[in-house]
């Protein structure tokens, strides 16, 4: 275990995320998903709830939601079931949000993390994954006391990935999230971009004696939107929890949200219990079914995920394992990087070169991976040349951020620019006369047993190749000329 985060209790934290789906339209009607568009400029009836519109179901955010179930191990329901969530609040004007209550799209399945610390990774159990459709957003504006309601955000498809009570660190939570986070876009199922409201966390955060069973009650915090803020607010939930306790008082079962500014928390409401819903199944919408051959095929279309393709870099190519993690940090990268190791020829370069010298260059341009200009195949080609010894690191080095940006053929780009490697003697034996002639303070001092002043002469040759020289012959041949006094 890890040490505890409080001396007194046990902190239980159990996390459920609201994450969109990647479709292009809604979860029940055609209406785009977009963001940042005017007030209610995607909706259609469907969304505005006018009576008599009926809803559709979009079966690639069936799929979608599949997707992350599956790689976290869930089992997909072969029936799950729409439900209706019955609740009035203005930006809901169907005055039910449907969601999947009885029946969700997938139960069990796990997150594994490892925190920093730790004993190693450990598995967080997942409850459930059920899909539900988002609701709109009411915008207050104060200074004129009134209420704005923008639908755009109605109805567009959202999965619940509700977690066991099985963290036991705001660290663990944070961790876990991550985790998550990166699985449900390396699956593609979500851009989960935070920002956007795209991924968001509840905490439920208890705490109780070291060694019980029972648990505490808890209190949720709502709609944490970064890594940083939950961890934060679950710490300070964990401080006012163990301070009331400590006094003599209980913890009372309610919803709090997180004010980041201030850095605490504030009530939002008593928390309702799910009878007060009403749940019950949408008569306008049949139970959802997935065949048995549907859910397979949705399983053999994974990628490789994120655990196992670590593991495999690690083994496969003997690479370390905080350059594999750099080489991971999205499926695009990881996949450029194999295109790369294979088109080189040298898996070991190749990863040196797009963990460091790739990336640099990219984040120079300020793109990504995936903006690339150059194929993975003519980095691979252009590593190919800089190993066999064809151009030198050098050369290759100021070709990379051109190939990045513009593309092109390295080999025509060396061919046209005459960057092959010089180790000719008699080409390398000139610049070095060069050298030795331009710089006698050098020699003299070599001669006097300061052997330092080699890498200074070998500077000036390779700037007088422009790079070109070949520095392994540059430095053998300087030193015998260096070790004969500088004579020829
Ligand atoms: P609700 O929708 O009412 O919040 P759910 O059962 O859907 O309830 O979700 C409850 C979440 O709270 C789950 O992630 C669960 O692990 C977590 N949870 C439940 N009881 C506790 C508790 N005592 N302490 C911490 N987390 C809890
Ligand atoms: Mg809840």
């Amino acid at each position: 275990m890890n040490a505890p985060t409080h001396p007194d209790y046990e902190v239980v934290i159990g996390l459920e995320v609201h994450c969109q789906l990647r479709t292009r339209t809604k979860l029940f009607t055609g209406a785009p998903v977009r963001f940042g568009e005017p007030p209610n400029q995607d909706t259609s009836p469907v969304c505005l709830g006018l009576p008599g519109a009926l809803p559709v179901l979009n079966g690639y955010a069936v799929e979608l939601a599949a997707r992350a179930a599956l790689a976290t191990g869930g089992e997909v329901q072969p029936d799950s079931v729409f439900a209706r969530k019955n609740y009035f609040y203005p930006d809901l004007p169907k005055g039910y949000q449907i969601s999947q209550f009885e029946h969700p799209l997938s139960l069990g399945g796990y997150v594994e993390i490892d925190v920093a610390g730790g004993d190693g990774p450990r598995r967080i159990g997942l409850t459930r994954i059920h899909m539900e459709e988002d609701a709109g957003k009411s915008i207050h504006d104060g200074a004129v006391e009134e209420t704005h309601v923008d639908l755009n955000r109605s109805g567009v498809p959202l999965m619940e990935i509700v977690s066991e009570p099985e963290m036991r660190s705001p660290e663990e939570a944070g961790a876990y999230l991550r985790a998550l986070h990166e699985i449900v876009r390396w699956v593609g199922a979500s851009d989960a971009d935070m920002e956007k409201g795209q991924f968001r966390c509840d905490a439920n955060v208890s705490l109780r004696p070291h060694g019980a069973t029972a648990l505490g009650t808890r209190t949720e915090l709502k709609n944490l939107n970064s890594f940083r803020y939950i961890e934060e607010a679950i710490h300070a939930e964990v401080k006012r929890q163990a301070a009331l306790l400590d006094s003599g008082g209980e913890v009372v079962q309610e919803t709090w949200g997180w004010d980041a500014d201030a850095g605490r928390a504030f009530v939002m409401r008593g928390k309702e219990n799910a009878d007060d819903y009403r749940y019950f199944p949408d008569p306008d919408l049949i139970p959802l079914t997935l065949s048995e051959e549907a859910i397979e095929a949705i399983r053999t279309a994974l990628p490789e995920l994120p655990g196992a393709r670590r593991a495999r870099f690690e083994q496969a190519y003997g690479l370390p394992a905080d350059q594999v993690q750099v080489l991971t940090a999205s499926r695009e990268l990881a996949d450029f990087f194999e295109a790369v190791a294979e088109a080189s020829g040298a898996a070991r370069a190749a990863a040196n070169w797009v963990a460091r010298d790739v990336q640099a260059a990219l984040r120079e341009a300020d793109r990504d991976v995936a903006q690339s200009a150059a194929t993975p195949q003519s980095i691979g080609v252009l590593i190919g040349m800089v190993e066999s010894g064809r151009i030198t690191a050098k050369s290759g080095r100021d070709l990379l951020p051109e190939l990045l940006t513009e593309g092109g053929d390295p080999e025509a780009l060396v061919a046209e620019r005459g960057l092959e490697t010089v180790s000719d003697a008699g080409e390398l034996e000139r610049w070095i006369d060069d050298a030795l002639a331009a710089h006698p303070k050098a020699v003299a001092s070599y001669a006097d047993g300061d052997k330092k002043s080699l890498n200074f002469l070998m500077g000036q040759v390779m700037r007088a190749s422009q790079g070109k020289a070949d520095p392994g012959r540059v430095r053998t041949l300087l030193a015998e000329r260096l070790d004969a006094g500088g004579a020829a």
